[in-house]
């Protein structure tokens, strides 16, 4: 059955358009990447911003114009999506920029923007008939699919690598899924889940095979447009991995631009950490032959030497004319602090890298001053208590006696006024 909105499932590699069924994966052709194609005279005949103004649901579905589902019939469960834009003014003063914004997507039921993406994924595989989905992560797209899917009555097998953080396996097991940590590095963990999907037929959640994924994850950007009044800020940062979500967030505006919602459109800043940065190494070479990385960096969910998505993510940097910070974990962790004790946003550390990118970018001069900048949290820093204590540092510990507390005090300098 064909959706009215979309037009077919466009081949990023050979150009070759599919038709867009429930479990079309990649081209049948040459095996590339596809990207979903709407029909945008359609969609602006239908999708206005004032009745959208109007609408009631808060959730990612309020744009239902612009996204890949035949209508809401296996009717998503979880509240995803419509996460906050703070203006953050103190933080913004902080590195110096004119205007800050904190899109906290770290606020999504599972605690990470990849609810987006595995929102989606629940919606199609009902679609395609299936009542088990698979997916191998470095942790949040797991836990995220193991919540949409729980919350919908159905079953998960779940891949991710022995290092993901204790919080995101306590995730999957209280979500009841079957989960296998993989003795390996992620690139280990998504060939052996590639090798079961195959096996067993079930419905596939790999954010880089499955083209209706990133169709979810570009909902961030339509609510940051919403949010903003539809008035473009000048950056929009947010960290990198497999390259998804950076695909996500500029086909979220370039489909707004094509639907007549946007004059212009921001430039995107890729943020990866400098231990394992292989899509900003090829998109300062300029090429789009990206090289395999050690995965060296405490910010597990970017910890991706192998990227599952370079095509989309380097054509989002090189079309929105981007940015390419690579951020040290120190750096990363100082983000992480300034999060917290200037806006009171928690995040992870891949969740609090874009933010130390624009950080970064501010002063290396690569962005302006002047600029309008919106820097997207891409997860909770709860889901990694161990990086958390490790940036913010532990507390004093006394025994329960004002003396102890006076010494403890005086110990970190620590004056309060009488
Ligand atoms: C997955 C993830 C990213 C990066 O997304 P990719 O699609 O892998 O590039 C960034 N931050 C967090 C918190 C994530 O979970
Ligand atoms: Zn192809």
């Amino acid at each position: 059955m064909a959706l009215r909105n979309v037009t077919g499932a466009r081949c990023t590699i050979c150009g070759r358009v599919t038709p867009a069924e429930p479990e079309t994966t990649v081209c049948p052709h040459c095996g590339g990447i596809l990207d979903i194609e709407y029909d945008y005279d359609y969609i602006r005949s239908c999708f206005r911003k004032q009745p959208l103004t109007e609408r009631n649901d808060p959730t990612m579905w309020r744009y239902l114009e612009l996204l890949p589902v035949e209508g809401l019939g296996t009717r998503p469960r979880l509240r995803v999506g419509g996460s906050p834009l703070y203006q953050a003014d103190a933080l913004g003063k902080e590195l110096g920029i004119r205007e800050l914004w904190i899109k906290d997507d770290g606020q999504n039921p599972t605690a990470s923007l990849k609810d987006r993406a595995s929102a989606m994924a629940v919606i199609k595989a009902g679609e395609a008939g299936k009542t088990t989905i698979a997916c191998s992560s470095t942790g949040n797209a797991a836990s995220s699919l193991a919540g949409n899917a729980a919350a919908a009555g159905l079953s998960t097998f779940i891949f991710v690598p022995s290092r993901a953080p204790k919080g995101k396996v306590a995730q999957l097991m209280m979500f009841g899924a079957t989960v296998i940590l993989v003795e390996g590095s992620y690139e280990d963990t998504f060939r052996i889940s590639a090798e079961a999907i195959d096996r067993w037929g079930w419905y596939n959640r790999n954010a880089a095979i499955n083209p209706y994924l990133m169709e979810g994850k570009k909902t961030v950007s339509l609510e940051i447009a919403e949010q903003l009044g539809f008035r473009m800020p000048d950056y929009v940062a947010v960290s990198v991995g497999d390259g998804c979500t950076i695909g996500g967030v500029w086909k979220g505006f370039k489909d707004l631009y094509q639907a007549g919602m946007i004059d212009r459109l921001p430039r995107i800043i890729s943020v990866q950490a400098s231990g394992c940065c292989p899509i900003n190494t090829a998109a300062a070479a300029g090429t789009m032959e990206w090289v395999p990385q050690e995965e060296n960096t405490l910010a597990d969910s970017i910890a991706v030497g192998v990227p599952r998505n370079p095509v989309k993510a380097l054509r989002a940097i090189s079309e929105s004319n981007g940015v390419i910070v690579n951020v040290s974990d120190e750096e990363i962790m100082a983000a992480m602090r300034l999060l917290g004790r200037r806006a009171g946003v928690f995040a992870e550390p891949a969740g609090a890298a874009g933010t130390a990118g624009v950080k970064k970018a501010i002063e290396t001069g690569l962005i302006e001053k002047d600029a309008s900048v919106v820097s997207i949290v891409t997860g909770n820093g709860l889901k990694d208590v161990n990086n958390a204590i490790r940036a913010a540092g532990e507390p004093m510990s006394i025994r329960p006696e004002l003396d102890a507390l006076l010494e403890a005090f005086e110990a970190r300098d620590i004056k309060i006024p009488e």
